[in-house]
């Protein structure tokens, strides 16, 4: 296979890009930039395969975003998701379906498969590689969300809960925070949280999640969970991140969760890395083409990410706050009992 610089000039493109950070945002955008004979190199801190924090429930992304990215082939044998419970406490809220199937497929698999395809498309792929985001011309820093004081812990395994799922996406709520369980693949469910810091609470791994759901009021969920079986390696945490958009470094260029990180809950994340991505093709295209300076493209990717996300980030940071709040959770749970949760409404709103 041609080596990645050879093949942009062939096809007038000379300049090079560097993504830092392999995960959905960076692997996707150099998957896409190398389908259009850009150079590109990724470096990524980690090695692949690994699992993620992440509740690996991909919704709201069309399938025209994941053409133009040139990875929808990596979804076909994804799960299809449609039927969604939501519980608090214990309680059933509100049972739906969702107006377009979800995908279901571990983060284990997915970047595994992103990278094999960057590096089949001749791109050039260095793990174990950890850099800084300093603004350089050609820099794009897709570094994931910042483990550093902020208020929230995500805790995630896959465990053997097939049998006592009673959707194909549950949402459970809590007092602490809020847990989705959803199905990947080889019949594994991921169960993956979000929970306010709790210092007090104490275990290892999968006995940590479930010590937080008990903190949370969601008992019965916490004793499946020390009952399952759990995948091994499965359980991946990171702490101390905040929501909503991050800490601009001046001058960089930066997408997905680098650039804002909307509420686990929307299932959103993972499409807007890939939507991110998506909006990054044109500038960094034109830049590589020598058609725009770099802060050119810098700018116009930020109006546009901007733009595209502004709604669904106001939105699902209001939702937040309700879902945390102990009379938002009893509002939403009347509104449950009487039938009226605007389930749709607040869906289309957070995509
Ligand atoms: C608890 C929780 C549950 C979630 N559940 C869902 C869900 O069900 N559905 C959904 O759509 N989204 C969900 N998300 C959000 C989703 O995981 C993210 O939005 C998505 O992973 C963002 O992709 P990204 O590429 O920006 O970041 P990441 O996927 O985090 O990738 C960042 C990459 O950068 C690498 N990196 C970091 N620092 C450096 C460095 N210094 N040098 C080099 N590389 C570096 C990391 O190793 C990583 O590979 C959830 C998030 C949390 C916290």
């Amino acid at each position: 296979m041609a080596g990645s610089g050879s093949r942009a000039r062939m096809a007038g493109l000379t300049k090079e890009l560097t993504i830092a950070g392999g995960g959905l945002a960076g692997l996707s955008l150099a998957v896409a930039l190398r389908l259009r004979g850009v150079p590109v190199t990724v470096l990524e801190a980690g090695h692949y395969p690994r699992h993620r924090v992440c509740g690996e429930f991909i919704s709201g992304v069309g399938p025209e975003t994941l053409e133009a990215l040139g990875i929808s082939d990596l979804f076909d044998d994804a799960k299809r998701q449609r039927s969604v419970l939501w519980c608090g406490e214990g309680r059933m809220w509100h049972r739906n379906f969702l107006p377009v199937a979800a995908l279901g497929i571990s983060r284990h698999e997915l970047d595994l498969r992103l990278s094999s395809r960057f590096l089949e498309l001749g791109g050039e792929l260095r793990t174990g590689y950890r850099c800084r985001p300093v603004p350089a011309d050609g820099f794009v820093w897709a570094g994931g969300r910042k483990a550093r004081t902020g208020r929230w812990v995500g805790l995630k395994c896959h465990a053997r809960l097939g049998d006592r799922m009673e959707a194909d996406l549950e949402m459970h709520s809590g007092t602490n925070g809020y847990v989705g369980l959803a199905g990947v693949e080889d019949g594994w469910v991921n169960v993956c949280g979000l929970f306010r810091i709790d210092e007090t609470r104490r275990g290892r791994a999968e006995e940590l999640l479930a010590s937080y759901l008990e903190g949370g009021g969601n008992q019965e969920l916490a004793n499946a969970l020390r009952d399952s079986e759990v995948r091994p390696g499965s359980f991946s945490s990171v702490a101390g991140f905040e929501l909503g958009r991050q800490v601009a470094v001046a001058g960089l260029c930066v997408l997905g969760d680098a650039e804002s990180m909307i509420p686990p809950f929307t299932g959103n994340g993972m499409s807007m890395a890939f939507q991110a991505a998506e909006t990054a093709i044109e500038p960094l295209c034109q830049w590589a083409s020598d058609r725009i300076a770099w802060q050119t493209a810098v700018n116009q990717l930020k109006g546009r990410l901007r733009q595209r996300f502004r709604r669904r980030l106001f939105v699902a940071r209001l939702l937040h706050r309700v879902l945390l709040d102990s009379g938002g959770r009893s509002f939403l749970r009347n509104l449950g009992a009487l039938h009226l949760l605007p389930f749709h409404p607040m869906l289309s709103l957070v995509r």
